[in-house]
Order: C-alpha cells, then structure tokens, then sequence
C-alpha cells in the first residue's frame, strides 16, 4: 500500500516542470522533498494530491489509478496542505477546522465528530483561537489551523486498517520554533500510527532530523533519493543550491554560512 508515482512528467504552456518523477509514499514514513526555490516540489506535491494533469505517467493510491478516482475518494486518501490557501470568506477558525471532516451524513462517524474535532485542535495548539476569524490570523497561526483540518480529514476510529497519506507543503513557514517543533512532533505521531506523510521542507536539518527518506529535486527532476545519510552530502548540496555546503556526520548537520 503505497501512494506511487511512475514516470510521472507535467508541462504547462510550454514548460516542463517535472521530468520523469517515481517516488513512492509509504504508510508510516515520513518523506521529505527538498530542493532549491522553483525546483518543481510544489508542482510534484499538486500532482500527488491528484489536482493537476499529468502529461505523462501515473499516480496510484493504494493502487488506483487517481484519474479514475472522484474527488471525495482521493479526499479518504489524502489530505493536502498547501503552501498558501487564503479565504476569500469570512469562516471561523472552527469551521475551517471543521471543513476537513468528510464523514458528514454516516451516523456512525458522526458519533466521533465532536470529539475528534477537539483531538485535533488541542494537538496543533489552537484551542485559544477557535473562535477567531480565520483572516484576522497571523500567518503562522493559519498554518497551524490549516494543519488542524488536513488532520481531522484524515481521521479514523481506533483499529481502523485503511491507508492514508498527507501531503505538507512547507508547513513550517512562519511558525515559531516552539509550534515548528510540535507540529513536527505531531506530524512524527501521525506517521507512527500509520500515516504516510510526504512533507516539503527548506530546513535541510530539520529534514536531516525528521526525514525516514529524503528527495532532493533540481530543476524538475529527482537529483537524489534515499535516507538523509545518502541525499544530504557536501557534494549534491553545492551542487545543486550553487553555495559552499559543510557536511558534519552523527548528528547529520548541514551548515553554509
Ligand atoms: P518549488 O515548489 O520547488 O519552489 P514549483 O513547483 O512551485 O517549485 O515550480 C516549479 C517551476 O514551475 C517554477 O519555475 C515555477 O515558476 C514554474 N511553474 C509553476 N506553476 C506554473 C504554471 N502554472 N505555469 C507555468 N510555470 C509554472
Ligand atoms: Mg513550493
């Protein structure tokens, strides 16, 4: 059980963003991609979720061909965090939260509503600001309540043997290192209980610390792929950022200034 790209290419108007992409998401790993600005991450990450069309190859969830999947079956699957979302309306904090519960109308799940709405809003730290209106936030707080909703959509009774995948992009922008640490920590739990998290990260240490496998991508393509022992040396980072990049081992510390 997999999310699994094959050969996946995307070229749109002209360019190709992506060339040649297999990369599998594992349940309970935790996937980073990392990369210089532009390198083709955020593109990979949409073609992932199932929100672009691909030029060439596939994407499988699960082994399902997702252009064969609606999308409230790719939402069971997959929750998606995306580098910006605004609101153009005015929504409460908890109804942005509340937006990821999928299971509305099934008497069952709707039994655990109410309880695992408040799960998700105590582990991401947001119980202070759940009445607020989500625009009034600050970036790093919508962060965390976007965090809060991608979880929630991915929740499960206890025991529950289905396979699902989150897919961050860059997550951790604008949060502070106390919620920077917990939403890691939180993200480390979810891949512990059987999540397959992909995850987009500049912090190459951060990514070095937290990472089970890292993909390194440069200008559309994978340059490396493996444990960050493997991806993160002296040589695939100068390279590939065009800066001087030091490599200490045990721990793995990455430092270019
Ligand atoms: P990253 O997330 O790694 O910074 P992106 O995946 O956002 O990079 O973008 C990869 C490249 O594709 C960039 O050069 C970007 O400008 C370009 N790009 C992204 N979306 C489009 C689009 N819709 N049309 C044309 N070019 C795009
Ligand atoms: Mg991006």
């Amino acid at each position: 059980m997999t999310i699994k790209a094959v050969s996946v290419d995307i070229s749109i108007g002209g360019a190709q963003l992506l060339k040649d992409i297999s990369l599998d998401v594992v349940p309970g790993e935790v996937l980073a991609l990392v990369g210089p600005n532009g390198a083709g991450k955020s593109t990979f990450l949409s073609a992932l979720a199932g929100d672009l069309v691909l030029s060439r190859g596939q994407v499988f969830y699960n082994k399902y061909d997702i252009s064969k999947l609606s999308i409230q079956e790719r939402s069971f699957y997959r929750s998606v965090m995306s580098q910006s979302q605004p609101m153009v309306f005015d929504f409460s904090v908890r109804n942005i939260v509340e937006m990821g519960w999928l299971h509305q109308g099934h008497g069952f799940y709707n039994a655990h509503f109410s309880m695992a709405t408040q799960q998700v809003i105590e582990q991401c730290n947001i119980t202070s600001l759940v009445e607020r209106r989500f625009n009034t936030l600050s970036g790093g707080e919508q962060k965390r309540v976007h965090f809060a909703r991608a979880l929630l959509q991915l929740w499960l009774p206890e025991g529950s043997k289905e396979c699902r995948y989150l897919l961050l992009d860059e997550p951790l922008a604008n949060l502070d290192i106390a919620h920077e640490l917990s939403m890691l920590n939180v993200i480390k739990q979810s891949a512990s209980s059987g999540i397959g998290v992909l995850i987009v990260l500049h912090d190459l240490n951060l990514a070095a610390k937290f990472a089970d496998k890292i993909a390194l991508f440069d200008q559309g393509k994978i340059v490396r792929l493996g444990s960050p022992e493997q991806v993160l040396t002296e040589d695939s980072l100068s390279t590939v950022y065009g800066v001087p990049v030091t490599v200490a081992q045990t721990p793995l510390t990455i430092s270019y200034y």
